[in-house]
């Protein structure tokens, strides 16, 4: 999981999203079972579109790629199930793999239980990366509810990163290896952009920099 910037609203929520939440509330309201053709406006092309490029088509947990391996879709931070109201909501919109979805399911806690929410909270201040394990800080129970309830050291997930890592460490010897300036400069520019949020496994990647001072 690593901090991330909300991008605009998609025009087609820009023009629906009050009127199509009226519509799912309406239902809601007279205890009537919401019409899919309703409540799954929110997975429009362009919302897809945004929703992907703000996450550079990574989970928003997890940080894998999704990919046919790692299936993902859009995902509501607050499940839509416990809040109809927020189905089409911009701001509770963004991207997760299936298994993320899938292990935090309906849960919403209350306000000092909550999942840390990657668009709004300061990560580094619940969670940290001890090599390819995230570990809540110490004291932060809602890092401790994230990680836990979202099974982020799932077994594939440490695998995947522990290969990452190793990637990284490779680089880091081969500049300190390197003695031309000029190569060495080119070299830690590539170490630096595993942090960079675009990639996978980033804020692990980030983490283990930070801890050998590069
Ligand atoms: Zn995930």
């Amino acid at each position: 999981m690593i901090q991330l910037t909300k991008l605009n609203k998609p025009q087609v929520l820009v023009d629906n999203e009050l009127n199509w939440t009226k519509t799912i509330m309406e239902y809601v309201n007279k205890g009537e079972k919401i019409l899919d053709s309703h409540k799954n406006k929110y997975s429009h092309k362009d919302v897809k579109t945004q929703v992907k490029l703000e996450t550079n088509e990574k989970c928003v947990y997890c940080e894998s790629k999704v990919t046919h391996q790692y299936p993902g879709d859009i995902e509501h931070i607050i499940p839509k199930a416990v809040y109809p109201r927020l189905t089409v909501n911009w701001s509770n919109l963004t991207f997760s793999c299936y298994w993320c979805n899938n292990h935090k399911r309906n849960y919403v806690g209350k306000k000092e239980e909550k999942l840390i929410n990657p668009f709004i909270d300061d990560i580094p201040k619940h969670l940290h990366f001890f090599g390819p394990l995230i570990i809540h800080i110490n004291g932060s129970k809602r890092g401790e509810i994230t990680w836990k309830k979202i099974e982020l050291n799932r077994q594939e997930l440490i695998d995947r990163r522990i290969e990452k890592i190793k990637e990284l460490q490779n680089l880091i010897d081969k500049y300190e290896r390197e003695d031309v300036l000029a190569l060495k400069q080119i070299l830690l520019n590539e170490i630096k952009e595993f942090s960079d949020f675009k990639n996978e496994f980033s804020y692990a990647c980030n983490c283990y920099l930070n801890d050998k001072g590069i």
